[in-house]
């Protein structure tokens, strides 16, 4: 194998453990984000509960108030009616009596109906809060692990990213930032095999003519179809 493919071979086989290694990082982080946001979202929840519980208390105060002033007048016209003489002013007056009666009645169905809305939203914030706690423990947890392993994963990457320049350091120059514009443009692969005429990176097939010259080996050539570089080598053979 020609030696700067050789070079660059290895160099690409460290960078994609080196992306491996950041690919981990990012992962450890996303997963700690989302717990974080996970309880946020659920302190969020609390809060609108808690609103709307209030809002709640408030329409049932006023109800309790508006109930109030209905009672009082079905006992002034219950007193009323000792008082009156004829049958037509006792029939309106009872009639007055009922009617007042019916919206006291409705008054406290209304009452009782926000009292269950109002039971089943503390339960809610209830399991809410027992949630967040449990949640919460976990991620303080799961937060200090993930500054462990990053801290172990970084120094391990030290090391490898060393070796890695040390290894670019003997890549002719030009040579190298094609390799680096390549990686940065062809998702991280800049140099791939060709098996079969067909290019590794693009499953596209070489001209015969120029499969022919990579056979050869002493040239660098790159895929016309997506400008990797490429060198020959059989998958089967491998
Ligand atoms: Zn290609």
């Amino acid at each position: 194998m020609n030696k700067h493919i050789a070079q660059l071979v290895q160099l690409q086989g460290l960078d994609l453990e080196l992306d491996k290694i950041d690919n981990g990082i990012r992962a450890e982080q996303e997963a700690l984000a989302e717990r974080v946001q996970s309880i946020a979202d659920r302190e969020e929840a609390v809060k609108e509960l808690a609103a709307a519980i209030k809002e709640k208390e408030k329409e049932k105060k006023l109800l309790e108030d508006t109930m109030a002033d209905k009672q009082d007048q079905v006992r002034d016209r219950q007193s009323k009616m000792m008082r009156v003489q004829t049958s037509r002013e006792q029939q309106a007056i009872l009639r007055e009596i009922e009617e007042a009666k019916k919206l006291v009645k409705e008054h406290e169905d209304h009452i009782l109906a926000i009292m269950q809305e109002v039971e089943k939203m503390q339960a809610r914030i209830a399991e809410e809060k027992n949630l967040i706690a449990g949640e919460t423990t976990l991620a303080a947890e799961e937060s200090k692990r993930v500054r462990r392993t990053v801290e172990e994963i970084t120094t391990a990457k030290k090391t490898k990213q060393a070796r890695r320049n040390q290894e670019a350091a003997q890549i002719d120059a030009a040579l190298l930032r094609k390799y680096e514009m390549l990686r940065q443009r062809r998702h991280g692969i800049a140099i791939t095999n060709v098996d079969q005429e067909v290019c590794q990176g693009c499953h596209m097939k070489l001209p015969p003519q120029q499969y022919n010259l990579l056979l050869r080996g002493d040239s660098i050539h790159e895929c016309p179809s997506c400008q990797r570089i490429v060198y020959y080598r059989s998958q089967q053979g491998a």
